[in-house]
Formats: C-alpha cells, structure tokens, sequence
C-alpha cells in the first residue's frame, strides 16, 4: 500500500527497477536483468544478419546485445534486434503439439500427432500420388533445418512441390542471378558500402529494413554519392544525394535506358564485355526500343537525369547497385534484375571493391533455404534434370538416383492453384503465414479449407495455424542452434541459449522424429543424425565444389570470425569477399555472363475509373512480417501498434481527410477499413502506401494475383485501389492522364483491361 501511495505521490522513483548494474562484457546494464550468461548467436530476424549475444538468467532470455566485434553490425541493433529475447516468452506461443478435434485445436501427444499426419500423408500419396503432398516453408528456419526438411521432403516424401515463403520476397533475385550469370548467389558483400563511390539503391529502403547497413554506408571514406530511385520518398531517400521519383513499376524502362545511354556514349567497357560477357550485339540492337526520351516519357525521369546517372557508370571507378522488394515483387521482376546486372556487365562495375549488382536478402536465412534445395533447385544450387549433379547429389548423400527429382515442382503459387484444382490435398506450412503473407487472402482462405489436411509447423499461434488441423509445437530462435546465412552470403552461428518452451521441439528434431514414422526414411536418410551439426557436415559435402562450397566451415571458425563468406573452401579458407572477381569464372557453360535482352511491360491492372489510385506495400523498421514474433513485445507495438495508409496532401484535400482520421481502401478483390490516415508528402498523388504486417488491417485482401511467370513472385507492389472517406465515400475521380511510353515493338494491350467490382460489405 505504501508502494502504491508512493507511486501515487510520485515519490517512487522505482530505484530497485532502474538500478544498473556493471557487467565484464557489457558495461553498466540493468542490475534486474543481469544475465548469468552471455550466450554467441546471430539476429533471427532480416537478413542483414547482426551478431548479438543473448543474456539468460535463471534459465530464461532476459537481454539482447550486439556483438561489438562482429563485422555485420559492430554492436549495433535495430530495434527488433534489441528486443528479440522477449519473443521467447511470448503469450503466443505454441507449447504443446495440437490437433483439432470437433472443430477446436487440442493438445495432444507427439506420437499421436506425428501419427495422425503420417498415416495422412501416407492415404493421400497413395490415392493421389506423392505430389499431392505440398509444403510451403521459410527464411527463418536454419540451415542445417532447411537442409533436413528438404531432404525429407525431396527424398522421403517424393514430392516436388516444396517452396517456401522466400518466393515472395526474393524469387526474382534467385532467376535473375540465374539467367545471367548461371548461377544464383549475391555477388557482393556489405564492405562495397564501404568502398563504393556511387551507391544506387533502388526499390530499397533500407532505413526500415535494413537500417544496420547504414553503418557500412557511414564508414565509407570516399562520401559516396547516393542515388535512391524509388515511387516512394521513404525514409532512406532522407540521406540521398539525388532522389529520383520513379513512375510506379517502370524500373525495368530505366536500367534497359541507361544501358541505351551507355552504349550511345561509349561509355561500355569494351575489354570487360569481350573477355567475360555473350550477347552485345543482340542487346544492342534490343536497346533501340528504348531511346531517352521513350523512357522518360515510361520513367517520369527527364532525359537530363538518365544522362547523369548512366555517367555515374563512366566517371567512376565503382558504382554498387543494391535492391529489394521495389525490383524482385513485379511481375517482371525476374527480367528487372537482369536489366540492372545487364549495366554493370556492360560497364565493368562487378567483382571488384565496391562495385556490383547486389540484392539485399530480406529474412535471416533466405539464402539457407535458396541454397539448401527447394522448388528451383536441388541441394547446392544444382539443377534439376542434369543426371550427372544428380547422380553426384545421390552418391554423397547415399541414396539411389531414382529417388532424386529430375523436375522442379510447383511454385508457391502454383501449390495454392494446384489445392484450389484439388490436385494437392495435404499441405504442410513451416514458419511461415500465408493467411497474412500472401496475396488475395479471401480466394487463399476458401482455398485452404479444400484441404484434406493442413499442418502447421510454428513457433507462434499464426493466422494460419489457427485454422490448421494440426499443428507442429516448433521451437524458436534462441530455443536451438545452427547456422544463418545472410544477405552477403555469410554463414553466422546461431546458438541455442535457453530450453525450447512446454513441449516445443526444434525444427530439427520434429523433421528427424517425423521421419520415423514413414518406412525405412529416417534409415535410408538421417542414419546417424543426432544434432544439427550431424545435418551441417553433410551440407558441407553437399555443397563442396559448388558456388556455394561450405567445405571448409566449422562452427568453430563461424565463432572465431563472426561469420564467414561462402564460398570457403581449401583454396578460401576464411571465405570469399565477392563473387565473380578475376579468378572466378561466371557459372554458365562456357563461363561468360548473358547480357539479355528484356523487355518493360505495363502493369497489367492499370489504375481505372473504379480504382484510380496505386496502392504500394511495404515494411516499418519497428515490425517483422506478419507481426507472429512481434506483436507481443511491447515496445514494438507501442511504436508501430496498427497499419496506416500514406495520402499525398492533394488527394487528402478531395477525400476531406486529415493525418488521425480513418478511411477504407477497396480493390477489385475487396475491402479494408478503418485504416489510419496519414497525409504526407512521402507519396506522390494518386499513389498511397499501406504497411503489410497487420492482420487487423489486413492488406493483402486487396492485391491481386499477378506474379512474375520465371520466379512466380507475386507483383505485391502496385495494386488498382480507391479510398473511402466518411465525407467522400464514393472516393477519388479517375483523371485521365496523357498516355505515354509504348515501346513499340510490343504489342501487349493494357486498355479496357476488365475488373470485377466487389460489392463493399
Ligand atoms: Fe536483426 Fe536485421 Fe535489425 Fe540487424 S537489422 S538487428 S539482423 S532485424
């Protein structure tokens, strides 16, 4: 009573709660939360990939801290990494494996559960073939998990339609990378930040999503120039030194125009072509579609700023390109990142110090899943189909070739089609949420529920293990141990600090048991494994001599070096900075880089007398995805606790809106409301902004299904929408704009495109 009379009075100063305390790691920290241990691990969040240690007291994770010596991030960490611990305890996690029975998810025993999916999977394979089996996994899994998971699914399973959610966010980096360079794999490396003189970010804005590589930006003792071209005047357009507001969706106009500019010039790099690239003729001849003013007329970027960022490529000893999701969510997503590689090629900028086309992965350990095999690929980057790989694939892994897939399977999207066609009847989701993620949720949900079985697989009560038949208790990051690869392909070792929560159980060891109960499975393909690095010493045989060789990785090095760049091998034994330097050979046949000829389309749902406006989706620094790891940590949620849709102050003006008010958006898919609006100059007219995180405010039950036909990612990017205000409720009038930028060598026609209108509830 005192206490609270003294809290009242404001006399309590709560000293017992904010006493600090000195720790030989750390310095003053919180005297209440003074670990008894410092645990080495690596953020579980983005792909940026920041080293921290995790404090546990009492047997449970009470801080966060980055590694002050760790090359990624120097001790810093964003806010999502400074309160990771806390997503351990969260109220939401899943503790006991669950089955539902009459229509409510109970807890059941493992052996009940495992059984109840095996015999599932057995009668459907039987009645339907393996390939009815599907299964959608992750970024966030590690890789000795992805690699485990694969295997199981590839070789035990029998099906081929295994995908992940990485297809939503960097498929068309994948087959970009592919189709001109031979190979996937990031070419470059965060210390180009720091070496480069020109830095062009495009469709990134790192500020909110990768805001630690800011760092690296900042330690650049050249003060490069920035160039951020992006719709949106996001946060990190803030520090460029140009800012160029592109037209929605035109970046693919763009690069093909500079290399136009570039090869008018004779600003090409004629030794490097000839010695390292096919097809200069053929792309020379394409570029005359695509003359400056054409593509600004495409772009709205005058002729005069084309000229002066294609110079940047001519006066400077490196440039370093990086992009997101603004390039990889298109439905040509695949070619726009052909069409940047395609300029550094011409020009020479790739495979030395600061210069080079560089994707910035978006989840921790996308690049373990890319790597590992999946829908695209077997294990090691090999393809499907090439016998001899497979045959080597079998040999290693010591099983016969008749069970090593010779096709790819289905994407992510053609998995939901194929459910919705009733040719996949079982689908198992690992650690990931397609019932926020994915686009054109109301089709997605009627989907699913033509499912014989779904299994969820997770660590949190996500929106899709709510209507699961089963769900798979999982343990989460700090809960098990292995290995994360990020964005500049560096393997960083996550250690496990505390006991998974309840009955939860690694991804690891669910996949190891689950195989048991399959015949001969876990015989023919886990004899032996115990821990994850049983899983890790066969990746690295796997993976010896391929692109992304991790023969010469131990854990031990991973700790003692905070990290380390594949391809590390014999020859590289502390890894290798760049891709694609001198001495490494492109991966095609006859070792040279394709300059491609690809072509820019309009968007195929163009904005229209019903949907006038183009709606864009992004992230906020403070929330992870769909928000299952975050939306119970206070601080995040008292950062960012719900969606806001960005208004352009002229539109605001006809909507009869102000910053605090709440709107509805609605689309030819259907409806959102109560959105809070924010009016801002961020956004040009006739294009608004909505964070995708919030299942209140749930975004993606507006944007269609249009997806990239080489990668299969989907064109989240720009949606047809309207806005309804209380005092507007009929919405913006179409203006008719001048018509502008048509290539003229293609013949698509984008006018009269029809939409349904959805009757708004
Ligand atoms: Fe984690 Fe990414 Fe934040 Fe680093 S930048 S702390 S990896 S979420």
């Amino acid at each position: 009573m005192i206490e609270k009379i003294k809290d009242f009075l404001g006399f309590d100063i709560k000293a017992e709660k904010y006493k600090l305390s000195s720790d030989p790691q750390f310095g003053i920290i919180s005297d209440e939360k003074k670990p008894d241990k410092w645990v080495f691990s690596t953020c579980g969040y983005c792909g940026v990939g920041c080293g921290l240690y995790i404090g546990v007291k009492d047997g449970k994770a009470v801080y966060t801290k980055g590694n002050p010596k760790h090359d990624v991030n120097m001790g810093t960490l964003c806010p999502k990494g400074l309160s990771e611990h806390q997503l351990i305890n969260s109220p939401e996690r899943v503790t006991k494996p669950l089955i539902k029975l009459n229509g409510k998810l109970t807890p059941s025993t493992w052996d009940k559960t495992y059984s109840k999916v095996a015999e599932e999977f057995k009668r459907i394979a039987k009645e339907h073939g393996d390939k009815a089996v599907g299964v959608i996994s992750t970024g966030q899994l590690l890789t000795e998990e992805f690699y485990t998971l694969g295997k199981f699914v590839q070789l035990g399973l029998g099906t081929n339609n295994y995908d992940g959610n990485t297809t939503l966010c960097m498929a068309s980096a994948v087959m970009g990378y592919k189709q001109s360079l031979g190979s996937d794999g990031p070419v470059g490396s965060y210390e180009d930040f720091e070496k480069a003189d020109v830095i062009i970010l495009i469709g990134a804005n790192i500020s909110d999503n990768h805001p630690i590589l800011k760092l690296h930006i900042a330690k650049n003792k050249k003060k490069p120039k920035i160039i951020v071209i992006d719709p949106r005047a996001s946060k990190t357009s803030q520090m460029a030194d140009m800012y160029i507001p592109i037209k929605p969706r035109s970046d693919l106009a763009l690069f093909n125009g500079l290399a136009y500019i570039i090869m008018e010039q004779g600003w090409e790099n004629e030794g490097y072509i000839s010695a390292n690239t096919n097809g200069y003729k053929e792309l020379k001849k394409h570029l005359q579609n695509y003359p400056p003013q054409e593509v600004a007329n495409i772009t709205g970027i005058d002729v005069k700023t084309l000229y002066e960022i294609a110079r940047q490529f001519a006066v400077n000893d490196a440039v370093l390109s990086a992009w997101t999701m603004g390039v990889n969510q298109s439905f040509m997503g695949t070619d726009t990142v052909s069409s940047i590689i395609n300029i550094h090629l011409l020009t020479g900028h790739i495979g030395r110090e600061g210069a080079g086309p560089f994707s910035i992965t978006g989840q921790c350990n996308a690049m373990g899943t890319r790597e590992s095999g999946f829908t695209s690929s077997l294990p090691g980057y090999r393809n499907f189909g090439d016998m001899s790989t497979a045959q080597e694939y079998a040999d290693i892994v010591k099983v016969p070739l008749e069970i090593i897939p010779t096709e790819r399977g289905y994407k992510y999207a053609e998995i939901i089609d194929a459910i919705d066609r009733g040719e996949i009847k079982a689908l198992w989701v690992v650690a990931t949420n397609p019932l926020v993620s994915f686009v054109n949720q109301e089709k997605l949900r009627s989907t699913l529920e033509k499912l014989d079985l779904l299994v969820v697989q997770d660590a949190f009560m996500s929106d899709t293990a709510e209507v699961a038949d089963v769900v798979f208790a999982a343990a989460t990051w700090g809960e098990k141990e292995g290995t994360y690869t990020n964005s500049e392909r560096r393997c960083n070792r996550a250690n496990k600090a505390v006991e998974p929560i309840g009955e939860a159980k690694s991804d690891f060891d669910i996949i190891l048991e689950f195989s048991k109960y399959f015949d001969g499975v876990n015989e023919l393909l886990f004899s032996h494994w115990k821990k994850p690095v049983d899983a890790f010493n066969e990746w690295k045989e796997v993976s010896r001599g391929q692109l992304c060789d991790y023969s010469g990785i131990s854990y031990e090095l991973l700790e003692k070096q905070g990290g380390v760049q594949w391809p590390c091998n014999e020859q590289r034994p502390l890894g290798t900075k760049r891709l694609y330097s001198p001495d490494m050979p492109f991966k095609t046949n006859d070792k040279k880089a394709k300059l491609l000829c690809v072509d820019w389309f309009p968007m195929a749902e163009a904005v229209n007398s019903e949907f006038p406006l183009i709606l864009n989706t992004g992230r906020t620094v403070e929330q992870w995805h769909t928000r299952t790891k975050t939306r119970s940590i206070d601080i995040l949620n008292d950062l960012a606790p719900e969606a806001w849709v960005d208004i352009n102050p002229s539109d605001a003006l006809k909507l009869k809106v102000k910053s605090g008010d709440r709107i509805s958006l609605s689309s030819a898919r259907g409806i959102v409301k109560d959105v809070l609006v924010r009016v801002t100059q961020s956004v040009a007219p006739s294009t608004v902004f909505v964070p995708f995180h919030f299942n209140t405010q749930l975004i993606n039950n507006l944007t269609a299904e249009s997806f990239c036909p080489k990668s299969g990612e989907p064109n989240f990017k720009q949606t047809a929408v309207q806005l309804h205000s209380d005092k507007v409720p009929e919405g913006l009038e179409f203006e008719e704009q001048e018509i502008s930028g048509v290539i003229s060598h293609i013949k698509t026609k984008y006018e009269g495109i029809k939409v349904k209108v959805k009757e708004m509830s």
